[in-house]
């Protein structure tokens, strides 16, 4: 079962979840990555943003 949507799929993909906040007029664009890898289906790949443990 799919870590992010809870969807079930044949084909799961072990990933971090990347955390990214926008740069704004204070402060600059940063990339956090979660701890923990996760589950995705291909839906969740094709739509947040991540990186391939
Ligand atoms: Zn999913």
């Amino acid at each position: 079962m799919c870590d992010s949507c809870g969807e079930t799929d044949d084909l799961m993909t072990e990933v971090f979840r990347l955390y990214i906040t926008p740069a704004s007029w204070d402060t600059e664009a940063s990339t956090r990555e979660a701890e923990f890898s996760e589950k995705w289906c291909g839906v969740c790949l094709a739509h947040y943003p991540h990186r391939v443990a």
